[in-house]
């Protein structure tokens, strides 16, 4: 009842926008499109929106644009085609990326690591953990949860939180049927509740899962930097990240869940020189990445050319950049590499784990 009548002041909200563009500037796509133009339902709008939510900031009506684009997507199935092509595959093998997730949770058990154990938390990882070359990220957060004092386990079939089929893939249906099948994993294990890797979809998702689908999780939920930050007389350093750091903070974390100083908190702790690079909380620019677009080449080349020189300027003279979603460390690597932005980036579990021992290569 109460999910139907949010539903419907969504609705009655979109309705309430005047075409003031006072918002435009906001959207990372700015001049190229306008959140108006997806307030009006125009296709390619509404493919290359991220879902970021940093228009809302500046609407004096406070209309939730990524909501309007959500409903659009889901309703009238308005995607990028290479996505919906990549949808299809992804579903019918059941992961983001088509990929298995068996030899990498095996990788991790007969590295010692508990999986399908009864613990107080579920690890959920980013769906990109899955990959081998994101691997060492993978490893990271483990590593780092056991380092923390984590009761945790792994689950040998849920390889990710699923978000990107909500926020990417626009497929509510499919969403539904994984959140239950976590759920009830969660209800097997005994846990109390799930810590959340670093995918910006996921942090969106999980903590208001009533929101989109109506449903409440009885559960805790924990975000990585939470994580990390619940513990931090224990983030004790052997050796601090050198050169000049920065943080970009994901849509999820800062304008979803408010979590701003946390990261930072951490950071601080762990490199030598760490530097804010504005705008930064629930007023960071977006990477770009989110709502589908790091999936479709298309969407990626055009925001390179549209969102790639406002981040490449904003990290200038910067060594390193740290981020806590893989999605937004995939995308903010393509600026960097396809437009000289000279800067490396890395997530916030890497730099941590690495700077507290854990043989990785140096970020
Ligand atoms: S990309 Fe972000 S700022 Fe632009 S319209 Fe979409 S939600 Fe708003
Ligand atoms: S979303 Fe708000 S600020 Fe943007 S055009 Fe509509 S009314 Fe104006």
């Amino acid at each position: 009842m109460l999910f139907e009548l949010t539903k419907l002041l969504y609705k009655l909200s979109y309705k309430s926008c005047t075409k003031c563009d006072q918002c435009a500037e906001q959207c990372p796509w700015y001049p190229a499109f306008k959140p108006s133009e997806r307030v009006k339902g125009e296709l390619e709008a509404v493919m290359h929106c991220t879902m970021c939510g940093r228009c809302v900031l500046a609407c004096p009506l406070s209309v939730p644009v990524h909501k309007r684009v959500y409903d659009l997507r889901v309703e009238e199935n308005i995607l990028d085609k290479e996505l919906i092509e990549i949808r299809e595959k992804s579903e019918a093998i059941g992961h983001t990326f088509g990929v298995k997730w068996s030899p990498v949770v095996n990788r991790l058990k007969n590295m010692g690591y508990r999986v399908d154990e009864p613990a107080e938390w579920l690890f959920v990882p980013s769906a990109f953990d899955s990959l081998p070359q994101s691997f060492n990220d993978l490893l990271s957060e483990v590593w780092l949860l056991e380092k923390l004092g984590y009761d945790f386990t792994l689950s040998s079939v849920i390889a990710e939180g699923f978000g990107n089929f909500i926020f990417d893939m626009a497929d509510i249906d499919y969403f539904k049927k994984k959140a239950k099948l976590l759920s009830k994993i969660v209800r097997e294990l005994g846990v109390k509740g799930i810590i959340i890797g670093e995918c910006g979809a996921d942090y969106k998702v999980w903590p208001r899962l009533h929101l989109y689908i109506g449903e409440k999780i009885d559960f805790e939920t924990l975000l990585f930097p939470q994580a990390i930050y619940r513990k931090l007389e224990k983030v004790r350093p052997v050796r601090k990240v050198k050169g000049i750091v920065s943080y970009h903070d994901p849509c999820g974390l800062s304008r979803y869940n408010f979590v701003i100083d946390e990261p930072r908190a951490i950071l601080k702790k762990v490199c030598e020189n760490f530097v804010e690079r504005p705008p930064k909380g629930k007023r960071q620019t977006c990477c770009g990445g989110g709502g589908g677009v790091s999936f479709s080449r298309r969407l990626v080349n055009d925001a390179i050319k549209f969102i790639g020189p406002k981040k490449v300027e904003q990290f200038k003279g910067v060594d390193i950049v740290v981020t806590s979603c893989a999605k937004c460390k995939s995308m903010l690597m393509t600026y960097s590499l396809r437009l000289k932005g000279g800067f490396r980036v890395h997530r916030l579990s890497y730099v941590v784990a690495w700077s507290m021992g854990l043989e990785v290569p140096r970020p």
